[in-house]
């Protein structure tokens, strides 16, 4: 089962509702990544399971130009470089 987890910036406030690191739902596994360019989190497809076709290449979503790094909390905020914190009182989702 996949969760998403709030993850809050104390530096600038940035906010990102993200997995926070490499994770696994019934139909793909996705992983967590901080854009350079968007400065943004984003959770993006790694693998499906059970499927013959292709396998998604890892990339920003916005543009294949865009440099990215894998993003496992704890890590730091895409904006601000602060280090970022899990919010408790945020919003917790299981997107399967
Ligand atoms: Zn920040
Ligand atoms: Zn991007």
């Amino acid at each position: 089962m996949g969760m998403r987890v709030t993850f809050k910036c104390a530096g600038c406030g940035y906010t990102a509702l993200v997995s926070g690191g490499p994770d696994g739902g019934m139909i793909a596994g996705t992983t967590t990544i901080a854009c350079a360019d968007c400065q943004e989190l984003r959770d993006i497809p790694v693998e499906i399971w059970n499927s013959d076709e292709e396998q998604p290449v890892i990339q920003c979503p916005v543009s294949v130009e865009h440099s990215w790094r894998q993003w496992q909390f704890p890590d730091n905020c895409p904006k601000c470089d602060a280090m970022m914190e899990r919010d408790e009182a945020g919003e917790w989702v299981r997107w399967d």
